[in-house]
């Protein structure tokens, strides 16, 4: 490519990141404070917890304090923060909250998975779900990123409602936080010690990098060393290939990166996840080829989910390790989870492992992602809520 091709490529897609951000703008979230004014500290980086504690009069080293208390120590309420004399207590419980969102309902299903609906402040909600691991005393925290999502993916739950508007910074971490409190997790681990919630998965409700700011911020938020800790190959973000903003997330975050691949032909992946009309499978290929995070160590991970008759044949397979040839990748093949009035079946366990095998011999790691939390519509794909948008001249 010459140097003039290169230029205009990156500035094209400049141009297209700044079209998804001014998109995104236009389902932001609402300012987080309560009714009666409150600032929310959680979902504020540092430096602007300090400009709001500086602005109420507090010094500068409280910012460090505070932090410590809301992010280590998992406190809620400023009486609790015993390094801070009562006084100040009362003045920061005067203009801030420690926010969390509030659980519409909560069911643990019968393999433990639990599912959680956050209601946030405006009365929208979302689907959180904890997946512990069978074998060992930790697990992974499926979380939400939009309220709805505007990829109408065929074989997703989330797809048939209609994107009602992004989650903000606090209300992201806000739901590993709520889902630590019920787990009685605080203060949190220290180092590299797993416990129970040590993983984050962001493949929850919504697009990822549809709403790539807010989300950036919480994960900033939630891998701070002094707070809540979690190192970045700890966080996966699951997107359907929103090409311009893979490469951002890549340097910005480094954390891991999932695709949901789905389909190797354009034809198949245009119809099933509708966003491959903007971005080709060629085009998600080269930009997890340029992945900054990815190594043998930390591989990418395919997300191919298993529809009977529609995707699952061998030379699909083998279409699909020719694709992804020379990428540090692993294929995690997701057998389809049905949902009321979903138009496919799973593949049978006969097709999966056929699959699996052809992955496998071909070099990739090629686990089949066994369904938790069927029983109350908590597997990949299954979540949906009731919330929609109000304002239907914006709809
Ligand atoms: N929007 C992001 C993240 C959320 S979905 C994305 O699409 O990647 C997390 C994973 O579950 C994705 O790979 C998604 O394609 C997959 N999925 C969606 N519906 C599913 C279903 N009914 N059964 C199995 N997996 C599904
Ligand atoms: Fe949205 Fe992901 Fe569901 Fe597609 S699979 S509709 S991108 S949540």
């Amino acid at each position: 490519m010459s140097a003039i091709t290169d230029q205009s490529v990156l500035e094209l897609s400049e141009a297209e990141r700044a079209r998804i951000l001014a998109k995104t703008a236009r389902f932001a979230p609402p300012e987080a404070h309560t009714a009666d004014g409150r600032k929310d500290l959680v979902g504020l980086s540092r430096a602007e917890l300090a400009a709001a504690l500086a602005e109420m009069g507090a010094e500068p080293f409280r910012t460090k304090q505070v932090w410590h208390w809301i992010y280590h120590q998992g406190a809620t309420e400023f009486s609790r923060m015993s390094s801070i004399a009562r006084p100040m207590q009362e003045k920061l419980a005067e203009h801030f909250v420690i926010g969390r969102p509030t659980a519409s309902t909560v069911q643990t299903s019968t393999d433990e998975t639990r599912k959680w609906l956050f209601k946030f402040r405006d009365g929208q909600e979302a689907e959180t779900v904890y997946i512990p691991d069978k074998h060992e005393d930790r697990g992974a925290v499926c979380i939400s990123s939009q309220v709805g999502c505007t990829l109408s993916c065929r074989f997703c739950h989330t797809g048939t409602q209609a994107l009602v508007r992004n989650l903000g910074a606090a209300e992201i971490v806000g739901q590993f936080m709520a889902a630590r409190d019920s787990y009685g997790e605080w203060p949190s681990p220290k180092g590299e010690t797993p416990r129970l919630l040590s993983t984050i998965v962001l493949m929850g409700m919504g697009e990822p990098l549809y709403n790539y700011e807010n989300v950036a911020k919480a994960m900033t938020i939630v891998m701070d060393n002094e707070g809540i800790a979690l190192s970045r190959r700890r966080i996966t973000l699951s997107t359907s290939g929103v090409v311009p903003m893979m490469d951002r997330a890549g340097s910005e975050l480094g954390v891991n990166l999932a695709v949901s691949l789905h389909a190797v032909r354009d034809d198949l992946r245009d119809e099933i996840v509708p966003l491959n009309r903007k971005y080709p499978i060629r085009e998600v290929i080269a930009a997890c080829r340029r992945y900054p995070a990815a190594s043998n160590a930390r591989r990418i991970t395919f997300e191919y989910v298993m529809l009977k008759g529609v995707n699952d044949s061998e030379a699909e397979a083998h279409e699909l390790v020719r694709l992804i040839a020379g990428i540090p990748a692993k294929v995690n093949l997701i057998p389809f989870n049905p949902w009321p009035g979903s138009p496919y079946e799973t593949s049978t366990n006969a097709a999966i492992d056929r699959f699996s095998r052809i992955v496998m011999d071909a070099g990739f790691s090629s686990p089949v992602r066994a369904p938790r939390g069927r029983d109350i519509l908590a597997a990949c794909g299954q979540l949906r809520t009731e919330s929609r948008r109000e304002r239907a001249s914006e709809a």
